[in-house]
Order: C-alpha cells, then sequence, then structure tokens
C-alpha cells in the first residue's frame, strides 16, 4: 500500500514549486487539506484498498467538492462553496485519491486559453509565454508542470483535449453519460462531460475507470457495463482499422502539426493497423453549429445567476429587476455576457427556426457522419487535436472568432456524443503538439488501447522537422 501521508507531502511541495514558478494552476489549495484527506484515507480500509490510493488529483474548479470554494472562475461566485459534492469527486475520494485543490480555467469553461478567468490565466508550463489552452488550462498545466500526476477537466467543446494538446499531456473526453454531471456546474448540457488529464494514456484511463458509470442523481449516465482499468499496452495494432478524415488535413494544415500527424500515422501502421482515408462531410458546420447549440444552452442554464441562489449580489439596487441586472453586469465577465446575448438571440422568437433548429438538425447531419463511419468498419479516427500548437498570450483575445477557431477539430465528438482523447505526439519548436483519437460510441476502451500502444511507439518529445 502506499504511503498515503508521504504521498500527500510530496504532492505538497510539488505544487508549491510549480506555483512558485508563476504556472497559477490552482485557484485553491493547501497543504493542510491534503494532509487531512490522507489522514482519512489512512484510516479507511476501503479507501487505502482503492485503485487510487494516494494518488493526488486536481480538480477543475468547474467541479463542486466540499473542501475548497467552487467559483467557476467568475466573480458571481467568488468564495462560493457547494454545499455538496460531485459524484465524480465522490467516487475518486472512495477510491482513496486525495483532491489537491481547484485549477483555474476560462469563465464558466467559456474559452479555449483561461485568459477569460476572473483571476487571472493559468501559464503553459512547457513556454510561459503561451497559453496553457482551456478551458480546463489549469488542470492541464498542473499535469504537466508535474504537480500532480492526474486531473479532472470539463468538456462542452473540446476544454478537455484543447489544453492537453497544448501542454503535453493526455486527455481523454468520454461518451456522453459515461460519466455523472451531478455537481458539474452546467455550461450546455447536451455536451458536457467531466473528462480526464494523465501525464500518460494509462493514467488518464485509470482516473476515468474511477470516476465513470450510471449514477442515479444524473438521469442521462449510462447504464451499461462500468469502464474497467485499461489493460497492459498491446504490442501491436493487427486488425484495428483507424479512419484518416480528410476534413481534419486541410490544404494549409500547419506544417508542424502536419509532420507530427503524419509521424503518427507511420507508427499505426508500423504497429499493424490497417489506416483508411475516410471523409466526415459535415466537418464544415461544426464550428457554428457548436457555437450556437452551447450559448443557447448556456444562456439558459446561466439564468440561475440572480444575486437571490447562488453567490454575489449587488445590494446597493432599488428594486428586484434593477438587484438582477446590477449582480449580473457586476459577475459576468466579457465572453459570458457575450455566450449569453448569442444564446438568447438565438433562441428567440423569430430567430429560433433560423438559427437553433437548424443548428439541431445540423448536429444531427454530424452525428450521422461518425455513426456511418464506425458502421463501416472502422474502430477510431485520427486527427490533429488543435490547428496549431499553443498560442501566445492575447494572440486571440480580441477576436473571438479566432478563439473559437481553436476548438475546429475537438467540438466534433461533443456534438456526437462520441468519445475521444488527445496524446502528445510530437514537438515543433519545443511547443507539444497532440493527436487525436475518435472512438465509436462507449469505444473508450478501444481509443485507449490504440493510444496505449502509440505512445509507448513515439518519442513525444522530438521535434518532428
Ligand atoms: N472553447 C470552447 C468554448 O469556449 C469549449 C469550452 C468547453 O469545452 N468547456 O465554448
Amino acid at each position: 500500500m502506499t504511503d498515503v501521508r508521504a504521498a500527500a507531502r510530496d504532492a505538497a511541495a510539488r505544487i508549491a514549486a510549480c506555483e512558485a514558478k508563476g504556472t497559477h494552476a490552482f485557484l485553491a489549495w493547501s497543504e493542510a487539506a491534503l494532509l487531512a484527506q490522507a489522514e482519512a484515507v489512512a484510516a479507511s480500509p476501503a479507501a487505502g484498498a482503492g485503485a487510487l490510493s494516494g494518488e493526488v488529483v486536481a480538480v477543475k474548479d468547474v467541479i463542486a467538492d466540499a473542501t475548497f470554494p467552487t467559483t467557476c472562475g467568475s466573480r458571481i461566485l467568488e468564495g462560493w462553496r457547494s454545499p455538496f459534492e460531485a459524484t465524480a469527486v465522490r467516487r475518486l475520494r472512495e477510491a482513496g485519491a486525495l483532491v489537491a485543490g481547484k485549477t483555474a480555467c476560462d469563465e464558466f469553461a467559456m474559452g479555449s486559453s483561461t485568459e477569460w478567468c476572473a483571476f487571472g490565466p493559468a501559464r503553459n508550463p512547457v513556454d510561459p509565454s503561451r497559453v496553457p489552452g482551456g478551458s480546463s488550462g489549469g488542470s492541464a498545466a498542473a499535469v504537466a508542470a508535474g504537480a500532480v500526476t492526474m486531473a479532472l477537466g470539463s468538456e462542452t467543446g473540446g476544454s478537455v483535449r484543447q489544453p492537453a494538446a497544448f501542454c503535453g499531456v493526455v486527455g481523454i473526453k468520454p461518451t456522453y453519460g459515461r460519466v455523472s454531471r451531478y455537481g458539474l456546474v452546467a455550461f450546455g448540457s447536451s455536451l458536457d462531460q467531466i473528462g480526464t488529464f494523465g501525464r500518460d494514456v494509462t493514467s488518464a484511463a485509470r482516473l476515468l475507470a474511477a470516476i465513470s458509470g450510471r449514477d442515479d442523481r444524473d438521469g442521462t449516465t449510462l447504464d451499461r457495463i462500468p469502464l474497467g482499468e485499461p489493460g497492459p499496452v498491446a504490442a501491436s495494432l493487427a486488425g484495428t482499422v483507424i479512419g484518416v478524415p480528410r476534413e481534419y488535413f486541410p490544404e494549409g494544415l500547419h506544417a508542424g502539426v502536419h509532420a507530427a500527424t503524419r509521424r503518427a500515422l507511420e507508427r499505426l501502421k508500423d504497429l499493424g493497423a490497417e489506416i483508411r482515408g475516410v471523409s466526415l462531410p459535415h466537418t464544415k458546420y461544426a464550428v457554428p453549429t457548436y457555437y450556437i447549440v452551447a450559448p443557447a444552452e448556456a444562456s439558459s442554464n446561466l439564468a440561475r445567476y440572480d444575486g437571490v441562489r447562488y453567490g454575489l449580489r449587488d445590494g446597493g439596487a432599488s428594486d428586484v429587476r434593477a438587484m438582477y441586472r446590477a449582480t449580473r453586469g457586476r459577475g459576468f465577465g466579457a465572453e459570458v455576457r457575450r455566450r449569453i446575448l448569442l444564446g438568447t438571440y438565438v433562441l428567440s422568437a423569430g430567430y429560433y427556426d433560423a438559427y437553433y433548429r437548424k443548428a439541431q438538425r445540423v448536429r444531427e447531419l454530424i452525428r450521422a457522419d461518425f455513426a456511418r463511419v464506425f458502421a463501416a468498419g472502422v474502430h477510431a479516427l485520427f486527427t490533429p487535436t488543435t490547428p496549431t500548437p499553443a498560442f501566445k498570450f492575447g494572440e486571440n483575445l480580441a477576436d473571438p472568432i479566432a478563439m473559437y477557431l481553436s476548438d475546429v477539430y475537438v467540438c466534433t465528438a461533443n456534438l456526437a456524443w462520441v468519445p475521444a482523447l488527445s496524446l502528445p505526439i510530437g514537438r515543433d519548436q519545443g511547443l507539444p503538439i497532440g493527436g487525436q483519437l475518435i472512438g465509436a460510441m462507449e469505444g473508450e476502451g478501444t481509443i485507449v488501447r490504440i493510444a496505449q500502444a502509440l505512445e509507448h511507439s513515439l518519442d513525444a518529445t522530438a521535434e518532428v522537422r
């Protein structure tokens, strides 16, 4: 059995070192909380023997836990403490893990860089002049900096895979319904899933296995055989068909991203996999579809922050409507306000059919593209995770569309509900590049198996050109 107390002390030292470098991966953490949890695990035979006994896990600050505030990176929830704990957090505690603290994220998980975090962005440990990606950038940075070996993030449209790619770590977005959303602060409920980060494929998959499964508190969870622990690394991928969707490799793709994905595909072939060109023709509509569906759901979900039920209240107002306005005006940042405006617009009478209903139809076509390819015998798809490596602070901040386009390869899986993961596949001028494996519904086991074999056969820190 691991020495849980020693693990807690070591983790505290590593987190302190990470934060002393200015990474700002964490919005809240404490050595005392880590040590107290270690005592609790040491006193519990069940937790002590759990699958994650002594593992220290960082948690994105949109996931409720009982130890630290849950702020969602927003002024409107500054200092807010959840009266309950997310199912995913409860499960990792029951498995013997310790919660290290809460990580920096874009406000309400809206963003791709952590620059929209109201309490300051996290920095990319590989190059502090660059963003760690987002919205789960703090979790990715915490793993990349070596502060923790595992972390929880959340995905609505790529917020685990994109920062995993930018920071050179592994990120998994499970099938919709694989992990309970109970205690995950809602953004786009038909898209949201808790995802996992790991230093390697196996650690991210172990964390996912521990938190997944049916939960009576979330009626959308899958009532299936729970995900098992990942197996040993497969020596061969013979019999595995990997589809390469041409829409993800456009003319003019970033040369480093192109070189890294080509090299990874060669390795997959060397491992015995069959590489097959495929087409997902509705891919070009994914970003516009996502940026209608997600803000629509967000505008509804964020109506609850009204100064009455949670967090901040502007007390200076003369009547209740003025209080709502003042509270929301002060509490929400620019990107959240933009999403609420967009979402309210596409749901409003007269525009609903033109935008929201149309987007729902296109979403179905995107889902059908994936279903067709998997039904034709493809086991997984391989693509770049992002069109470029990590960008610099400020580069995309003034242009929301440019920021949104960094989700072009990741938001499809959320729209289609399928699982996907990102793993490091090489570096370009020192910057990590991520490769993405997308699976069929409930195909986490398959993409994890392929990713483990690829990871094993590839030096992900090598320059690719
Ligand atoms: N970057 C996307 C957005 O801003 C995705 C966010 C997410 O997955 N939570 O909406």
